[in-house]
């Protein structure tokens, strides 16, 4: 059942990072497959666009369930994720997803806040925000990889972002890019745009409860004076 914007008090927005600010995801297609292939197993772009945010061994778990009709060992899943982490690490660094830069400037000049949610947990990712978006995101306002136990799918950390900002559901959108990540977002209860950035069906993100959804950060921030006006419900 889609939520309505109308329903929607809107104080923040919660951006995903991967695929969302960053277009690491084509990197991360790459040493997937990479290293998949490289074991003699099947594994396509579509495959990794559509588990992530997924941790590495489930990833792995579910392709060796799957091809070899059994788990991985704990040495298997190590050696397999370190191997694929390498060859990411070789490839060059992401660019910075079109036009988010304006969809980011637009909500700030609302006076909305800007959340930061995301599965990742690279110890310097602060610094790698400031510098591609300087000025926009704060400590306080980040959920990684170090605050949750349990990652998308399961909605721990949006409903962790909400309670770091006083935030009750109805006060705040997402914006994501995977089905997974549209899957937390909307198990969290928050209005969940969907922002189809990578090669998946629109389908993947809509059958996961995404409410809205656009084809490029240019396409929502047309679409944004009209989300902002519309997305202030009163009491
Ligand atoms: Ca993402």
């Amino acid at each position: 059942m889609n939520k309505r914007l109308e329903d929607v008090n809107v104080k923040a927005f919660l951006f995903d990072m991967d695929g969302v600010l960053f277009d690491s995801m084509p990197n991360h297609a790459k040493a997937w497959v990479h290293a998949f292939v490289s074991l003699g197993l099947k594994f396509t772009d579509y495959d990794v666009y559509m588990r992530e945010g997924m941790t590495g061994s489930s990833t792995i778990n579910e392709v060796f369930g799957a091809q070899l009709g059994r788990c991985a060992t704990e040495e298997e899943c190590q050696r397999i994720y370190q191997f694929k982490s390498q060859y990411f690490e070789s490839l060059p660094a992401a660019k910075v997803i079109p036009d988010v830069d304006g969809v980011l400037s637009t909500i700030g000049a609302a006076g909305k806040e800007i959340f930061l949610v995301t599965g990742s947990g690279q110890a310097s990712l602060l610094d790698k925000l400031n510098h591609a978006f300087p000025g926009i995101f704060q400590k306080e306002r980040m959920v990684t990889a170090y605050d949750v136990k349990k990652g998308k799918p399961d909605p721990e950390p949006y409903l962790m972002a909400l309670v770091k900002g006083g935030l009750k559901a109805d006060q705040a959108i997402v914006v994501e890019n995977a089905p997974l990540g549209v899957r937390s977002a909307v198990a969290a209860g928050i209005f969940t745009i969907a922002v189809n950035t990578g090669i998946l069906r629109d389908e993947e993100l809509l059958n996961n409860g995404a409410d809205l959804l656009y084809h490029s950060m240019a396409e929502l921030k047309a679409d944004l004076p009209r989300i902002l006006r519309v997305a202030q419900r009163s009491f």
